[in-house]
């Protein structure tokens, strides 16, 4: 059987959180050149708080245990990026059915998160900002699901995208968020967002692959 259930998004929070930590230092960094340095302690502080709501709640489906990512990344994160990610967890979280997810789950989760991104965060491709790494990984999830691949393999597509995506938003100049205030001295920075979603991405599909 190669469909993920709960234990996958308990074990993609698991690693996100040790990534996240891992790279606390270095999104600060990427943060403080074209933003205010605070996108890694953001992110840190959030995925833990979400490592002890798991822990405590022991959801009983993806769905549900999406929802809780959400939640508490909407209360714990702050920033532009906190209502950001939070609302890709619950479009998510929605965008799943009851049962065990498969590619065409994978697909239509990282679907539902780019499209909750953009419908709050109103980011175009090409602005510079996390849906440059999103976008991409949705798209080549769907590209798997089509072909008849597995969940793991729309996962490790989607990882791959978003890392490319995030390294692509290095030339690019700003123009959503914060850093859209520097302009054109945006661009030679990659955007700590898109970043950060690749990390994200590349934990879920190293939680479904181990
Ligand atoms: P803040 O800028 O409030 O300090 P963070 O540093 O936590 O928040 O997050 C910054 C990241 O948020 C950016 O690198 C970018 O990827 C993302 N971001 C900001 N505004 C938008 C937007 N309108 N749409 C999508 N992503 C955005
Ligand atoms: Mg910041
Ligand atoms: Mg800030």
């Amino acid at each position: 059987d190669d469909t993920l259930d709960t234990s996958w998004v308990l074990r993609w929070a698991e690693l996100a959180q040790h990534a996240v930590s891992e790279n606390r230092i270095a999104l600060m960094e990427l943060d403080r050149a074209i933003g205010d340095g605070d996108h890694g302690d953001n992110l840190d502080r959030g995925f833990t708080a979400v490592s002890a709501k798991l822990a405590d709640a022991s959801p009983d489906s993806p769905t549900a245990a999406l929802k809780l990512i959400a939640t508490t990344l909407m209360s714990t994160v702050g920033g532009a990026a906190g209502p950001l990610y939070g609302t890709a967890f619950l479009r998510a979280a929605t965008a799943l059915g009851d049962g065990p997810v498969d590619a065409a789950g994978v697909a239509a989760l990282l679907t539902g998160a780019v499209e909750g991104v953009t419908a709050r965060g109103r980011a175009e491709a090409g602005d510079k900002t996390m849906v440059d790494a999103l976008r991409p990984a949705a798209e080549a999830a769907r590209a798997v699901a089509e072909e008849g691949g597995s969940a793991r393999a729309a996962l490790a597509a989607a990882a791959d995208a978003a890392a490319a995506g995030a390294e692509a938003t290095e030339p690019m100049v700003a123009r959503k968020g914060r850093a859209s205030y520097l302009g054109e001295r945006s661009a030679g920075h990659r955007d700590p967002g898109a970043q950060s979603s690749a990390l994200i991405l590349r934990a879920a599909a190293d939680a479904a692959a181990g």
